[in-house]
């Protein structure tokens, strides 16, 4: 056979999908997707070990890829979860502290500064297309849409919430397309998955990026029959529409996998999983357990959440990871998938993951991870945590013993308690005053950290 004919050969075969490996070299790099969704808690998903609400797609993820039973998010509160995640960096090194209030109440430096490179600009200057559907809240100005932060797409809206069922619910926070407000019809839930699927069919040809940021299951806590009605058996009316809101969501991702095997893409992309923050219990009826503390708190069930990855080309299925990862790692695993390299003058905090979980590092992935929240802090460095809630003493946990953070073992082992407050300090050194305050919601405001001198300055 000549070059010519052999070359001809190939791409049928490429072009027919079916006879691709399923493991072993991809035919090009890899297309990235990556799913948020918005206040789901540790427990929420059947592979968590969640057993009234089924989630057969999601989990699908885990069995076809990684589950990290030790994922954390940056921040217990949405948007400094994004801003963390999109930048690969802890977002208190760029003030992105809080959250920022509704749309008519933002601070007026609220936003992800221009200093930052996303995820959408490092995979665009790698020639990918990029698009953006969902929940933003990284920025209500026209400098911070997400057109002008690295996306040729978007669908969504800017804020931190959004009504399911009425689209011009609020004015100041519309769904866009682009930058047009559109009067959608459908669940929002299932227009997000609409819009997510026609960027992956339009795009097919081209590598691409696509953030996909369901505010699924984040309140207001709307019923719609379609999905409601599948869970006769909870009786709980909050629980059941929380059971309906859930069971779009797994529809959306069951409905993303699906347009991606349909075009033969669902070897060759890497897709990512994991919610912003830990569950807001009482607010949704979701479930954190066996983790102690709820969203907004450093307690694990505040920060820790489901974080699936699948790339059937590269990853090996059916992996259980233990060791402590965070949503920072998702910028630099999906640059080096693509055949990236990060500039060391960017200074992440996250880190590839992929040899991770092929086995090839043995090591953990981190040395300590590490959060700020105002007063609340905490740190972790192996099995051990360090915590404060807010103004009260540093209490010291042994996670491997003690996942639930029931038995507070800071008098009992100063020295350790010293040397992970040491740790801390060291890393919070490193730290700019939040741009913007804590939005007031009626709550005692938080006493901002302690920020060096020319720090505050800067901010
Ligand atoms: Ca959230």
């Amino acid at each position: 056979m000549d070059r010519r004919s052999f070359l001809q050969t190939t791409a049928g075969l490429l072009g027919s999908g079916a006879l691709l490996p399923s493991r072993g070299a991809p035919s090009g790099r890899p297309n990235i997707v990556v799913i948020v969704a918005d206040d789901l808690g540790y427990m929420d998903l059947g592979v968590q070990g969640c057993r009234d609400i089924p989630t057969p797609n999601i989990d699908s993820l885990a069995a076809g890829g990684v589950r990290f039973t030790d994922g954390y998010v940056s921040c217990p509160v949405c948007s400094p979860t994004r801003a963390g995640l999109i930048t690969g960096r802890y977002q208190q090194r760029f003030g992105h502290e809080f959250n920022p209030g509704p749309a008519t109440a933002a601070d007026a430096n609220f936003g992800l500064p221009l200093t930052e490179t996303t995820l959408a600009d490092r995979m665009k200057s790698l020639g990918y297309s990029t698009g953006m559907v969902g929940k933003w809240h990284l920025g209500y100005r026209p400098e911070l849409h997400p057109l002008k932060r690295g996306f040729d797409e978007f669908f969504g809206f800017l804020g931190g919430a959004h009504s399911y069922v009425n689209a011009l619910a609020d004015k100041a926070n519309p769904i866009l397309r682009g930058t047009e407000p559109v009067d959608e019809k459908e669940y929002l839930t299932d227009a997000f998955t609409r819009e997510a699927a026609g960027f992956l069919n339009r795009r097919r040809k081209e590598p691409f990026f696509l953030y996909l940021t369901y505010n699924a299951v984040h309140g207001p806590m709307e019923p719609v029959d379609k999905y409601t009605s599948r869970f006769p058996s909870i009786a709980e009316p909050r629980r059941r529409t929380f059971a309906g809101m859930l069971a779009a969501l797994d529809a959306g991702v069951g409905a993303v996998l699906k347009t991606l095997r349909d075009n033969g893409l669902e070897e060759n992309t890497l897709i990512f999983f994991v919610s912003d923050n830990g569950g807001p219990t009482a607010g949704n009826t979701s479930r954190n357990d066996p983790l102690r503390g709820v969203k907004g708190q450093v307690l694990e069930g505040g920060i820790r959440v489901p974080f699936l990855m699948q790339w059937k080309a590269r990853v090996p299925a059916g992996v259980v990871y233990r060791r402590p990862v965070i949503a920072l790692d998702i910028f630099p695993t999906a640059v080096a998938a693509a055949g990236g390299k990060v500039p060391a003058e960017a200074r992440l905090d996250g880190v590839n993951l992929l040899p991770y979980v092929a086995g090839k590092e043995k090591a953990a992935p981190h040395e300590a991870l590490y959060w700020r929240f105002g007063q609340p802090a905490a740190i972790r460095q192996g099995d051990w945590k360090l915590l404060r809630q807010g103004e009260d003493a540093w209490q010291l946990y042994n996670l491997s013993e003690d996942v639930g953070e029931a038995k507070d073992l800071a008098a009992a082992n100063p020295a350790k308690r010293k040397e992970l407050e040491a740790a801390y300090e060291a890393w919070n050194r490193q730290l700019m005053a939040p741009r913007w305050g804590r939005p007031d919601r009626g709550r005692k405001q938080e006493k901002q950290p302690r920020v060096r001198r020319k720090d505050r300055a800067k901010a």
